[in-house]
């Protein structure tokens, strides 16, 4: 070997190694990247634009709500969607969790129904004609928590579709009670917010005269049942606090559901957080 091979071989093994510490550079970039992208915002929002005027201050109203944030702040925190997902407003249909396109639908009607039957729901307890300023911010603060039991609910069949959680029983009210075990364990007013969504299940169950068969085989529960299975998560979050809770049963049954509420509380806690520690 001369002196010339001797520096081309040099300079053949120099661009080697370029070369190998390039595709090197690339993998580790490629696994960090993928390291990463598990801990991005997955729960992104679009509002589908309307000429109509009340959908536009729908669009205005749920925007000045502080439910988007914490939706997407509970997404990064605590549980983490296997893939992402988008909650659409404006749509026809709804509120619902499509697993085709990963897309949770919400109608502008929806959250205007809301507010309709909060404020009915208040002139009826009331008897008052019209409503005071802070009648109805009190309004729009019901529907707040509501919409934002809601966005979980639909957020909890996502969760359990994407992340391939098994569910025994009905998926709705596991949805339900992901929702719940959020707002409880995770948000500062996040009792009062499942209240007020706990209120309007019982407000719809209120509008129902009678009950067919369709209701029953339907795939949620009623109304009145949501409406006291949320009441007894609440009180099972803090028993001090709602200690009146169920004040309006018999002192024996009281102590007995107040006791399987705790128990259910930390049940199902366990079950989610179980769950949102294995990402
Ligand atoms: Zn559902």
């Amino acid at each position: 070997m001369n002196f010339s091979t001797s520096i081309h071989n040099r300079k053949k093994l120099n661009s080697y190694c370029l070369m190998f510490l390039l595709l090197l550079v690339c993998l580790i970039s490629l696994f960090s990247n993928r390291g990463m992208s598990n801990e991005l915002p997955t729960i992104r929002y679009a509002f589908i634009p309307s000429l109509d005027e009340l959908d536009q201050q729908t669009i205005q109203e749920i925007r000045q709500t502080d439910t988007l944030n914490t939706v997407q702040e509970l997404s990064d925190s605590v549980f983490n969607l296997a893939e992402p997902v988008n909650i659409v407003f404006g749509t026809e249909d709804g509120p619902l969790y499509d697993p085709e396109s990963d897309q949770i639908e919400i109608p502008y009607h929806f959250w205007r129904e809301m507010i309709d039957n909060f404020s009915a729901d208040f002139h009826d307890n009331t008897e008052q004609a019209k409503l005071s300023q802070e009648d109805s911010q009190y309004v729009y603060q019901a529907a707040e928590g509501a919409l934002l039991h809601t966005l979980l609910h639909e957020v909890g069949h996502a969760y359990i579709a994407l992340n391939q959680v098994p569910i025994v029983g009905k998926e709705e009210d596991a949805a339900d009670s992901f929702a719940n075990v959020l707002m409880l364990n995770y948000l500062e007013d996040g009792d009062s917010q499942a209240i007020h969504a706990a209120t309007l299940f019982a407000i719809e169950d209120k509008q129902i005269d009678s009950f067919d068969d369709l209701d029953f085989i339907d795939e949620h529960s009623l109304d009145i049942q949501r409406y006291y299975y949320s009441l007894c998560l609440i009180y099972g979050s803090d028993p001090e606090q709602y200690q009146t809770l169920f004040q309006d049963l018999e002192s024996e049954v009281k102590t007995e559901r107040e006791e399987i509420c705790i128990e259910e509380f930390d049940r199902v806690t366990a079950s989610w957080t179980s769950y949102f520690k294995n990402g």
